[in-house]
């Protein structure tokens, strides 16, 4: 009856955690791993697989459980067992790297830089995210109140243990400004382990919910003109173990290389984003005065910027150079953190080949600042800016970047008669 069983998983082009179980630990020694399906990465996020993909029914893939990349969740009911919850690559059934599954885009992203720069990365991502009561009421509670985070202390306290118990290094957990908005923060980690985590954080936040009776959804918006759920990336560049972000005496703090890796991002940013932020609504949360992304630019502690730089606390010690860090901003929940951070590195390597500088470190209000770049204001504006950006394009395999679009308009052929508030609540009901 208590048999361990692990659920072995990948996360696809949605961002949603879709797998197989299988006997533990026999299952994760075979090293063969458990049967998948090509045309599963071509499913959106309501359930669908995206009528124009490159799959069809054929073919098979191994789902190739990472011994590294592991949580154990606890029962669901007094008298049953934990899972043991592994992320997989996807693989060809004789063991070779499958081109199109999303973790090993971030696998060769993360070798390139290292390869070509000898810089590795250290991540931390946040994440925003929204809870109710499973009879539909509200939390209730102030924003960033005490009252807010007490609604909700038997939760925390249960999610912040199986945090702490799978090694994952929970840093904060706050009452936000929304309505029944709550964010949770882990430390840093070098990126193939951050983006990990980012995907079984959700599963784990979304896990513990339940069995408190609590209901939790990562979508973007709730509404249109309520405050958004963001996923902000901080990054911090280091060489054999030393930081390399900071330099006293340079714009921004920004060192030479910290500065060409942000204006890697900037300069392809409005095709990026439709990568890290891809469903129908983001371009809805993507919008001036949300404190979201209101502009394509670097500024210093600004969180209306694309990038922000992040403060340099000096209340203990006087060496910020560790723990400085730059924040992208316009990331949601709908994007596989594995394409998040895998498109950013890959946009940091293209910043530094080609030498790049920022014209300009804002330390003002966005309003006040000259030629800050717009983002694009909706989804259909980024992904044409995609289709036009031959760099961003060519870090990907092909069959994966079309399945990505095809999603897409998949999609909208399927919220297209809604409005902004029915897209919302769609989205809502299934992150
Ligand atoms: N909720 C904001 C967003 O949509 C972020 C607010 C904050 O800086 O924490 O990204
Ligand atoms: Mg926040």
């Amino acid at each position: 009856m208590n048999q361990p069983w692990a659920f072995i998983a990948t996360c696809d082009l949605v961002g949603h955690v879709r797998g197989r179980g299988g006997p533990f630990p026999k299952v994760i020694e075979s090293g063969e791993g458990v049967g998948w399906v090509p045309a599963d990465l071509a499913i959106s996020a309501f359930g669908a697989i995206a009528p124009e993909n490159a799959f069809g029914a054929l073919g098979d893939l191994r789902l190739v459980p990472d011994a590294q990349a592991t949580a154990i969740f606890p029962a669901t009911h007094p008298d049953g067992a934990s899972t043991r919850f592994y992320l997989a690559h996807q693989r060809n059934i004789d063991g070779s790297p499958w081109a199109s599954c999303p973790r090993t885009f971030l696998d060769n992203a993360i070798e390139i830089l290292d390869r070509d720069f000898d810089i590795q990365v250290m991540v931390s991502f946040e994440h925003e995210f929204a809870l109710s009561r499973a009879d539909g009421s509200a939390i209730g509670g102030l924003p960033f109140g005490f009252d807010a985070y007490r609604n909700v202390d038997q939760f925390s306290q249960d999610l912040l243990a199986t945090l702490n118990d799978n090694g994952f290094d929970p840093e904060t957990f706050l009452p936000e400004y929304g309505s029944g908005q709550f964010e949770v923060t882990l430390g840093p980690a070098p990126a193939k382990i951050a983006a990990d985590r980012a995907i079984i954080l959700r599963e784990i936040v979304r896990d513990t919910a339940k069995r408190f009776d609590l209901v939790a959804t990562f979508a973007p918006l709730l509404g249109p003109n309520l405050v958004g759920n963001g996923v902000h990336v901080h990054i911090s560049l280091w060489r054999n173990g030393s930081p390399i972000t900071y330099a006293q005496s340079r714009p921004g703090n920004l060192s030479v290389e910290a500065e060409a890796a942000c204006a890697g991002i900037l300069e392809h940013a409005r095709a990026i984003v439709a990568l890290t932020a891809p469903s129908q609504i983001s371009f809805l949360r993507l919008q001036p005065h949300r404190w979201s992304a209101g502009g394509i630019c670097v500024a210093k502690q600004n969180r209306e910027a694309l990038l922000r730089i992040c403060p340099q606390v000096t209340i203990k010690s006087s060496d910020v150079t560790k723990a400085f860090n730059f924040e992208y901003r316009a990331a949601d929940a709908t994007a596989n953190p594995w394409i998040v951070l895998g498109t950013l590195i890959y946009a940091m390597h293209e910043g530094l080949s080609s030498k790049l500088s920022i014209p300009h470190v804002i330390d003002e209000e966005l309003e006040q600042a000259a030629n800050v770049v717009a983002m694009p204001s909706s989804l259909e504006e980024a992904l044409a800016a995609l289709d036009s950006d031959e760099t961003v394009k060519s870090w990907f395999d092909p069959v994966l970047l079309q399945t990505f679009i095809s999603i897409r308009a998949s999609e909208e052929q399927e919220l297209h008669s809604l409005t902004p508030e029915e897209r919302c609540a769609r989205y809502a009901s299934v992150y």
